[in-house]
């Protein structure tokens, strides 16, 4: 399959959806090594582009991921606003011009946002952050890329490497962002952001194969 305008829209109604279910985990794991308020934000911005997207009929992929940047931007707050903001920034780059998305140019937009991730917020593997989820997430995309994968396989293959990446969050400590503050005592606990950028991949798997990942 491509994806085109209408799956994208779907996989940010998927994310709307998501985000809604999962508020309470996510703003759980931020109470433990935060300040219990990711899930809000994350469900705030989404029902937001959600209204957005219902309300303004865009033209092609890069203006409604450019669009849903913006609102993220506006309404995200916390780190997480400006990272999730700029990872729709650049993916939305990356889809200038076109409009049905093969899958070398899915793993594309979802390098240019990784990437914008990384370089806006400055962390490394390993520092308990959404890194940890996206950067696995995008090797395992890129390998299977290679090998010739079906866009299902390639998204369920990120999925599942981002899923282990927010495991693996758990003993590390962290180093970045407001969990950093904690030192030792954030060791134990899942990172919030990781496992939003996890459902992020999620989504996409589910919005663009309709089936369960
Ligand atoms: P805040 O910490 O400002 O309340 P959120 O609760 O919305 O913001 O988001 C917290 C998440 O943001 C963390 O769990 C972590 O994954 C992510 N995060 C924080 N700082 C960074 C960073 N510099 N790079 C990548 N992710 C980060
Ligand atoms: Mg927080």
């Amino acid at each position: 399959m491509t994806v085109g305008r209408q799956e994208v829209l779907a996989w940010l109604d998927s994310l709307h959806e998501t985000y809604s279910e999962n508020r309470q985990l996510l703003t759980d794991l931020d109470s433990s090594i935060g300040d219990a308020d990711h899930g809000i934000n994350m469900d705030r911005g989404f029902s937001a582009v959600k209204t957005e997207m219902d309300s303004n009929a865009l033209p092609d992929v890069r203006s409604i991921l450019h669009t849903a940047a913006m609102v993220l931007i506006r309404t995200v707050g916390g780190a997480a606003g400006p990272l999730y903001g700029t990872f729709f920034l650049r993916a939305a780059t990356a889809c200038a011009g076109k409009t049905e998305l093969s899958s070398p140019d899915v793993v594309a937009l979802f390098q240019a946002g990784i990437e914008g991730v990384r370089q806006r917020g400055k962390a490394e593997p390993g520092d308990k952050t959404m890194v940890d989820a996206l950067l696995p997430a995008l090797a395992s995309m890129q390998e299977k890329l290679e090998q010739g994968a079906s866009l299902e396989e390639i998204l369920d293959a990120g999925a599942a490497a981002a899923e282990t990446g927010m495991l693996g969050t758990i003993p590390l400590q962290a180093r970045k962002g407001r969990a950093s503050y904690l030192g030792p005592r954030s060791v134990g606990h899942q990172d919030p952001g990781a496992t939003s950028s996890w459902l992020l991949i999620r989504a996409a798997a589910r919005a663009w194969h309709g089936r369960t990942a």
